[in-house]
């Protein structure tokens, strides 16, 4: 391959964590040539996920990097001072994790360039990315692309001001090391924040510290080891993870502020990932939110490249997409804040209990605000408008149930029940368009009736 050739690619990621990874796969998969330009990031971390996010994992392609997902492990709770029953949550050493992303780049035969992105622009209709690449002594070399997919998480710079952003939230993160352990987590609220702690295997604790940047006055960065130690001991929670251990060094700052970037996606590029919405570690869904938004920019991107008429939809499908689910979280988030009544007043809890809104998270509705309308959803790989069910609760439509439309099953149901038909007579409706079988057009009528789509 010639180096002028090297320098010119179709679509580039930027980033390989979890959604740059799972994005480059999945496009892979639909037969598009791909590039991922990334350096791994600099410090360890743990964090925790649930069952439903390693099956996210293995949907994306992504088995490698399995091997950093810890069984479950026992969770404990200590919120507004009370225990609440053990739960588990799977630990993933990021370090590792994103190191075995790498493998599975590779396994899927695609092409990483170990190089930190110094910067983006227009070069015509392409885009010119700057990199410096890893050991090449500080030389840039410029490459070019078709289209540009932004996922270098909380790393990425905002091209515009963000959309919605959340109370400024910092977390240190303090590694300690003691004896080999039982793995375990444990989470507690704070007058000022709240503390995750967990324990590896290995010996190695990572004790988390979330808090207001307003309100908190912490000490110059030469006193910050000891000023999180003496936190760490002062919380109830923390001590089984810290007894007979001892802290290595100052702690590392990660932002957690929330954040919604106000454009997601244009003809010839996308964001997707943490550099689109970032959340609330507390709702312990960001590496889920990351896999969403990647696992349906393949289809976005495939639309964009290969039907630009239809270009708008796909634009509109993942923008609508990535602000329902930072809503959707951020409301968790606000609703487990106000549990929190202790310490109400505390500037740390009173700039959070009302954020982002007064929405609760599922909205009531009766079934005469139930419409059926055409919405993009995706569609053998390409987003495509349908005709869906939609409901205060769930804005974007619900497009198939168990594998049927469900706008044709909530017409039909409708329709017969209108013309005063029995109940027998509106399920042999339904039947003849569930292929014939009652008990699936009964288990249709009683999963509408619970949604709320029909009285
Ligand atoms: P990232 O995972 O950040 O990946 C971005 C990649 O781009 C990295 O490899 C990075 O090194 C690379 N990169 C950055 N800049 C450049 C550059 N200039 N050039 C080249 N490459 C670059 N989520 C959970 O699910 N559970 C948790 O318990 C949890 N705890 C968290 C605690 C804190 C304090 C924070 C801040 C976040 C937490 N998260 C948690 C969220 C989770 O870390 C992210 O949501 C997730 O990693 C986002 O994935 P991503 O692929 O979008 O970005």
């Amino acid at each position: 391959m010639s180096m002028q050739s090297h320098l010119e690619h179709e679509v580039v990621i930027l980033g390989a964590g979890p959604a740059g990874t799972a994005l480059a796969i999945g496009l892979r998969r639909l037969g598009t040539a791909v590039t991922v330009i990334d350096v791994p990031r600099r410090f360890r971390a743990v964090e925790g996920i649930s069952e439903r996010v390693l099956g996210g994992l293995r949907a994306a392609g992504i088995e490698q990097a399995l091997a950093a997902v810890a069984e479950p492990s026992p969770r404990r709770v200590r919120w507004d001072g009370e225990d609440s029953a053990a739960n588990t949550e799977r630990l993933v050493d990021r370090a590792r994790f994103d190191a075995l992303l790498r493998r599975d780049l590779e396994a899927h035969g695609i092409e990483v360039i170990d190089a930190r992105v110094l910067g983006c622009t227009r070069a015509g209709a392409r885009h010119r990315i700057e990199i410096e690449p890893v050991g090449a002594s500080g030389e840039a070399v410029a490459l070019h692309a078709d289209f540009l997919a932004e996922a270098r998480g909380r790393a990425a710079p905002l091209p515009t001001r963000a959309r919605v952003r959340g109370t400024e939230t910092v977390s240190l993160l303090q590694h300690w090391r003691g004896a080999p352990c039982v793995a375990g987590s444990a989470v507690e609220s704070l007058p000022d924040g709240w503390a995750w702690m967990a324990a590896m295997p290995d010996g190695m604790r990572y004790l988390q510290l979330t808090l207001d940047v307003a309100s908190t006055h912490l000490p110059p960065k030469a006193a910050l080891a000891d000023y999180c130690a003496e936190r760490f001991r002062q919380i109830a929670s923390a001590r089984s993870f810290i007894a007979e251990a001892e802290a290595l060094g100052p702690p590392t700052a990660r932002t957690s502020t929330p954040v919604l970037v106000e454009s997601v996606c244009g003809a010839d590029w996308i964001r997707v990932g943490d550099a689109a919405m970032a959340a609330d570690p507390l709702s312990g869904n960001g590496i889920f939110q990351a896999l969403s938004s990647a696992l349906q920019a393949p289809a976005v991107i495939r639309t964009l490249r290969q039907r630009p008429q239809d270009a708008e939809l796909a634009i509109a499908f993942h923008h609508q997409r990535i602000t329902s689910l930072f809503f959707r979280f951020a409301r968790i988030g606000r609703d487990f804040y106000a549990q929190a009544r202790e310490w109400a007043d505390q500037p740390f809890w009173a700039t959070r209990r009302d954020w982002p809104d007064a929405l609760p998270l599922h909205r009531a509705f009766t079934p005469d605000e139930v419409r059926i309308e055409q919405r993009p959803v995706i569609r053998d790989g390409w987003i495509e408008a349908a005709r869906v069910v939609v409901t205060p609760d769930q804005p974007l439509g619900v497009w198939h149930v168990d594998g049927y439309e469900a706008a044709t099953m909530l017409e039909v149901a409708s329709t017969a029940a209108r013309g005063t038909a029995s109940p027998e007579a509106v399920l042999a409706a339904l039947a003849a368009h569930a292929g014939g079988s009652l008990p699936r057009a009964r288990a249709m009528l009683d999963w509408m009736r619970a949604q709320g789509w029909i009285s």
